[in-house]
């Protein structure tokens, strides 16, 4: 399967189903999202000589930026039946980042949203003409441009091991790297049991951007299934809780950072969301009191999912059962999917560590990245001779398979020989009324080497918290080397598109001109 397959299906079965389409702007059935990809693919062939190399290193690459992910899908497509590889380029970027990743992706040609025209490094679209397609500013040249390409033609066949899309990672916990993933990555991930029930026709709404897999993981996520993503650009509490509420929508994708949002929005709980069936998270640690309240708010199943740009989709999956149980489940990723080995490992030894022992992830599976563009001792570093995948991520299995993720061996906080694992000390800090959000971090100390540093953003309606509070009641419920030595309190928590807290950041004023042990 391929994407261009999949679409190929779907205009022949669903011709007039609506397909993908942005909130607030357009939308295209089936029939003419293939009809649009195949515009663009042959006018990619004409205009810049692309075409499927039969050498798979020199696959041509064509990238995208833009907030457009109805545009996306049409140029993720056409990718797809030219044989090409398709990457989206984050428009959060400043301009010297997007500079190294255009550079690192060897991109053939860029369709861009004008206004990121500067971002690219190009003052008029004229600077840019031989490998430049820009839509948006005057859309009648793309429409135009469109148009003067035949919509038929031969497409290429895809090959399994064809890179379909490349993704930058999110860069948590360094630079970005750009995860390549083929056919292979996509068509097992889609064969993989799911615990929610998307059929034809429903909509699904993505807010995730297209440059992060979430995003563009389930624009194929619903052309495999006949089901409409319906992307919203800018996620506004007040909005989505109208979308829910309006029945439109029968899925939702978010992230903790938005549930958390919604569910502290102050007429969350007065409306009812009677079409809404599935509540899917992930990408981040949520604390259980989350989603407890999303499941009394919405009324409808959840499910958690845990995976990386390098899986190419969720390993693990927590259910609508374990979430109506609730009880300490709430706190695990769930189990892995049909189609993935997953283990709890000792990082220096490399031996597979019995339940209950914590120790880094692993993962094997047909879904695994092809490679990281340029960086094969990257994919040396992560990646086995033996299949296993090292996820950087640290944690351990209970006696029924379910995976308790403690967090990134990168964030883990090493005090007086003690390990720390930020996300506990957070979750106990979400649970106090005058909390509203909050980070753990490792900051340097002469006694313990590390010590733990809290730094939270007050809730609003709360009365407001102290310091000596929230050391009495983290006490109160975690051992004493966890406990937070000092609390800052901030306005607003550094956070990446993806919602997740950039620690690094956090914690780089407090070890300027030191190195820390790990990460
Ligand atoms: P980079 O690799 O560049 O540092 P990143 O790891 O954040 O960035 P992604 O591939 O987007 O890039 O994110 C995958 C990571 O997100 C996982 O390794 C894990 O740390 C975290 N994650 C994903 N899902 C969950 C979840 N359900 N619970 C906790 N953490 C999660
Ligand atoms: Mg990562």
């Amino acid at each position: 399967r391929s994407i261009g397959t999949m679409l190929q299906h779907w205009a022949r079965e669903r011709p007039n189903s609506t397909a993908i389409a942005v909130e607030g702007a357009q939308s295209r059935t089936f029939a003419e999202w293939l009809q649009r990809s195949s515009a663009i693919a042959n006018g990619l062939r004409a205009r810049l000589g692309i075409r499927a190399a039969d050498d798979r290193r020199a696959q041509p690459v064509i990238g995208f930026i833009g907030k457009n992910a109805v545009t996306w899908g049409e140029v993720m497509a056409a990718a797809s039946l030219t044989g090409a590889c398709a990457v989206p380029l984050n428009w959060r970027l400043s301009r010297r980042e997007t500079a190294q990743i255009v550079e690192d992706s060897g991109v053939a040609a860029v369709v861009a949203e004008a206004e990121f025209l500067p971002l690219l490094g190009y003052a008029v679209p004229e600077d840019g003409r031989d490998r430049l397609i820009v839509y948006g500013s005057e859309p009648q040249d793309f429409e135009n441009w469109l148009a003067d390409q035949t919509a038929s033609g031969d497409f290429a066949s895809p090959e399994r091991e064809d890179i379909a899309l490349m993704v930058y990672t999110s860069g948590t916990s360094g630079r970005p790297k750009g995860v390549e993933l083929s056919n292979r990555s996509i068509s097992v991930n889609l064969s993989s049991e799911v615990p929610w029930d998307i059929r034809p026709g429903d909509v699904v709404m993505v807010p995730a951007p297209n440059f992060h897999l979430s995003g563009t993981g389930w624009i194929f996520y619903c052309l495999a299934v006949g089901a409409a993503s319906l992307h919203v650009l800018e996620i506004v509490p007040e909005k989505v809780l109208d979308i829910f509420a309006s029945g439109g929508v029968h899925h939702a994708l978010t992230v903790p950072a938005v549930v958390h949002a919604l569910v502290q929005h102050p007429t969350a709980r007065e409306r009812t969301y009677p079409e809404l069936r599935t509540l899917i998270y992930g990408g981040s640690p949520m604390s259980p009191t989350i989603a407890d309240a999303a499941a009394e708010t919405f009324g409808c199943d959840l499910v958690q999912s845990y995976g990386m740009t390098e899986t190419c989709g969720p390993i693990t999956f927590l259910g609508p059962e374990d979430h109506r149980r609730g009880g300490a489940r709430l706190a695990s990723a769930g189990r892995a999917t049909s189609v993935v080995e997953m283990g709890i490992f000792d990082p220096m030894t490399a031996q597979r560590l019995p339940d209950g022992e914590v120790g880094e992830v692993w993962t094997r599976s047909a879904m695994l990245l092809s490679g990281y563009r340029n960086q094969p001792e990257e994919l040396a570093a992560v990646l086995r001779p033996d299949g296993w995948f090292r996820t950087g991520d640290v944690g351990y299995l209970d006696g029924d398979d379910y995976l308790f993720l403690c967090d990134r061996a990168k964030d883990m906080i090493v005090s007086g020989g003690e390990n720390v694992y930020p996300i506990e000390v957070e979750n106990v800090l979400m649970e106090h009324p005058g909390v509203a959000e909050a980070a753990v971090i490792g900051v340097p100390d002469e006694r313990w080497g590390e010590t733990v540093k809290a730094v939270v953003v007050r809730a609003d309606r709360a009365p407001e918290v102290t310091e000596e509070e929230l050391a009495v009641f983290c006490r109160e419920r975690l051992a004493h080397y966890k406990c937070p030595t000092s609390v800052d309190f901030t306005a607003g928590l550094p956070r990446n598109p993806s919602g997740k807290i950039l620690k690094k950041d956090l914690r780089r004023p407090f070890w300027e001109g030191r190195e820390r042990a790990i990460g």
